[in-house]
């Protein structure tokens, strides 16, 4: 939906994606039985004004449990928020979104585009049917962000927190407050529709990654595999090995990438790690990345896999297969 508008008003422009801001539950007291994505975005927007010289877009670029989330709606959303972030009367952007995998989303945006506005993810923890839904609050907030004209590069609002896409990570299953930024600490708040900024903004980037933006389904699913391990107490190197026996038989699709979920300061169980290091030799790209929630790697001079500094592995994954993407050319 495209509303017109005048000259002197700004658009903010809001993305739906589903999740559970999205959710129809049969009942309104139940909170976690609910569906994801069922309520379209222009139905989320409802009972939301716009606040003044704004006036709300909306567009619905997917409808789908964010667990669910793919490369092929990553594409379609990083081009989507490009094509009206191009727009000189867009403030910003606000994409509705799923709780589940809303870190990678916003990490894969924010290493795609840098953009120099704001793109601005934000959530539920509650369907959109809950006696106390807090989507309305939560979509207010992201607006406020989208439309501060300082604003810029990709972050995550939820709970009256404003969390950038480099740190923001999902901490809770239940709570409404379930994002934490770990030692780096909130962008900042949304109070009554004013943010109080603590910290710099997302940095942007010109120009982004355009090569992705324009990637169609063939070039997608051409994407490097990479895959994550966790190492833990009593682990093996036998899963590596299985995907290097697939590597070494020529599948269609063979590991390229490896993400190390390793202990503490990028530890790993000495059985991984020596599969991890067989898997280098093969020309598979290790890198560790730490399960702890907060701090960094900090490398040692006999270091022989690559570390992800401050990555969880997940967006690891997203850096690695990007640099992969990168190196194909
Ligand atoms: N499974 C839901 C999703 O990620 C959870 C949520 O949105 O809170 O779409």
């Amino acid at each position: 939906m495209v509303d017109s508008l005048s000259s002197s008003l700004r658009r903010v422009v809001v993305l739906g994606t589903g999740g559970t801001i999205a959710g129809r539950a049969a009942s309104g007291g139940d909170n976690i039985g609910y569906t994801a994505g069922q309520v379209g975005v222009a139905d989320l927007l409802g009972g939301i004004d716009a606040p003044e010289g704004l006036v709300l877009v909306t567009e619905q670029v997917a409808q789908l449990d964010s667990k669910d989330m793919d490369f092929g709606v990553w594409v379609q959303l990083a081009r989507r928020c490009a094509f009206w972030l191009a727009e000189a009367d867009v403030a910003g952007v606000v994409i509705t979104h799923g709780t589940d995998t809303l870190e990678e989303t916003a990490f894969f945006l924010q290493a795609v585009l840098a953009p120099d506005k704001p793109v601005v993810l934000t959530c539920a923890m509650r369907p959109a049917t809950s006696l106390s839904p807090d989507g309305p609050q939560n979509v207010r907030d992201a607006i406020a962000v989208a439309a501060t004209s300082s604003a810029q590069g990709v972050t995550v609002v939820c709970a009256g927190v404003i969390h950038s896409a480099m740190d923001v990570q999902k901490v809770h299953t239940y709570r409404q407050d379930a994002f934490a930024s770990g030692d780096a600490g909130p962008v900042g708040y949304v109070e009554e529709g004013a943010v109080r900024r603590l910290r710099d903004w997302p940095r942007s980037q010109a120009g982004g990654n355009s090569r992705i933006l324009e990637a169609d389904e063939k070039a997608i699913a051409l994407w490097p595999r990479v895959e994550i391990l966790t190492s833990h107490a009593g682990a093996s190197g036998a899963l590596v090995d299985l995907l290097l026996q697939e590597r070494a038989a020529g599948c269609a699709d063979p590991m390229r990438g490896l993400v190390l979920a390793a202990t503490g300061n990028g530890t790993v169980h000495h059985a991984l790690e020596a599969a991890a290091l067989r898997a280098q030799d093969a020309g598979v790209a290790v890198l560790r990345a730490t399960r702890c929630t907060s701090g960094r790697i900090l490398p040692r001079p006999d270091d022989k896999l690559r570390n992800a500094g401050a990555l969880t592995p997940v967006k690891a994954r997203i850096a690695l297969m990007l640099e992969l993407i990168g190196k194909a050319g």
